[in-house]
C-alpha cells in the first residue's frame, strides 16, 4: 500500500480529532472501542443458593463502568447475608 503524505497526515488528523472528541463528549476515553452494546437482563444462577436472579441492564452497565469484567455470582440475598455476617 502507498499512500501520498498529505493522505496520512489527513487521517492521522482524523485519528486525533475523533479521540479528543470521544475524550471530551462522552467520557468514553478509557476504551477506544465501544463495549458490547446491553440489550437484556442476564440471568445468572447464585453460586451459593443455586437460585436464579436477575442482572439488570442498569446493573450490567454498573459494573462494566466499574470494570468489574467478570459479573457477580451471588444473588442480593446471599450477598446480603454475607454482609451481615461480617458486621
Ligand atoms: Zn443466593
Amino acid at each position: 500500500m502507498c499512500f501520498a503524505k498529505e493522505d496520512v497526515d489527513l487521517k492521522i488528523r482524523e485519528l486525533l480529532v475523533e479521540a479528543y472528541t470521544r475524550q471530551h463528549m462522552d467520557g468514553a476515553w478509557s476504551s477506544y472501542s465501544p463495549p458490547p452494546a446491553i440489550e437484556s437482563d442476564l440471568k445468572i444462577r447464585c453460586q451459593q443458593c443455586d437460585q436464579l436472579f436477575d442482572l439488570t441492564v442498569a446493573e450490567q452497565e454498573f459494573y462494566q463502568r466499574m470494570e468489574y469484567y467478570s459479573t457477580p455470582h451471588k444473588c442480593q440475598g446471599c450477598n446480603d447475608r454475607v454482609l451481615l455476617r461480617q458486621r
